[in-house]
């Protein structure tokens, strides 16, 4: 690597380089994943080793722009304890844990965050960081991005399993796994467990949206006993390697915008600001 280039990742830089890294304005991605079952035919790691490779493959095509931090492995599973091989972290020290972490990169400079989140029960957790480091701070923005929504849309065209059955352990998740991790990937064990249908209005598909009420139940109550929640057979490494250019394609696209989206300052309409506003002069 030329010297001058800029590293991808933050583990191999000194501490001038990420002094460098800050003052560039590069965007920093933070992987907030989990340990976790994956059903018979994938091994634990698979939401980490999934957005660690997302984040530093980004920052490896534009480390430029983007800049990949080391991973918070752990994430909020307590509904699927239940299973071996899961670990759960309180949301509210996985919040708490994840914006110090996030604040971190603030406090020595950096003014654009993303929270790059690779499972489910995540999803809120990583939101509500992200809005408070934007509450907290004046000059910088955190957003978190659940990995798989940056796909939403291809897998609209090339998902084979119906709507209402890409959750866990999926199709989505194995062609993935296919096409980073083959050897953490046993076909032969791969099973197809839908979850019966509790009410219309309760659904969860990964790619497609939740149904309109938001209800998780403990994991082991609703699940056949594999912990898929989906349909592994029709997963192939082709898929896996359009998504994961889909996503890097997207992910870099919104980077470049993130990076560049202005932060006005706040305003004080209240009875103690002094701001004028156009719609109130009594
Ligand atoms: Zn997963």
């Amino acid at each position: 690597m030329n010297p001058q280039e800029p590293k991808p990742r933050l583990e191999d830089m000194t501490w001038p380089e990420a002094r460098r890294a800050a003052q560039a304005n590069r965007v920093v991605l933070i992987p907030v994943g989990a340990i976790e079952q994956h059903g018979p035919h994938l091994t634990v790691d698979l939401d980490n080793r999934i957005i660690t490779w997302l984040c530093d493959e980004t920052a490896k095509r534009r480390p430029d722009l983007v800049m990949s931090v080391p991973i918070i492995p752990y994430g909020f599973n307590t509904h699927n304890m239940g299973f071996p091989g899961t670990v759960s972290v309180e949301v509210e020290h996985l919040i708490n844990y994840v914006a110090d972490v996030a604040r971190s990169f603030v406090r020595q400079g950096h003014k654009r965050i993303i929270l790059i989140n690779g499972h489910g029960s995540n999803s809120m957790p990583c939101a509500l960081v992200a809005r408070k480091i934007v509450n907290e701070h004046d000059d910088a923005l955190a957003a978190s991005i659940n990995h798989w929504n940056l796909a939403r849309d291809l897998a609209a065209k090339i998902r084979d399993t119906p709507v209402g059955g890409m959750a866990h352990a999926c199709e989505f998740e194995t062609s993935w796994y296919m096409h980073i991790a083959p050897d953490h990937v046993y076909p032969e064990k791969a099973v197809a467990d839908m979850l019966a249908e509790r009410s219309k209005q309760i659904w969860v598909d990964l790619m497609a949206g939740d149904g309109p009420v938001a209800f998780i139940d403990d994991w082991s109550r609703v699940s056949n006993g594999s912990g898929v929640e989906g349909d592994p057979a029709t997963a192939t490494a082709e898929k896996g390697r359009l998504y994961a250019e889909e996503e890097i394609k997207n992910l870099i696209a919104f980077c470049e915008e993130f990076q560049a989206m202005p932060v006005k300052p706040r305003r004080n309409y209240t009875a103690r600001g002094t701001d004028p506003n156009p719609y109130y002069n009594a």
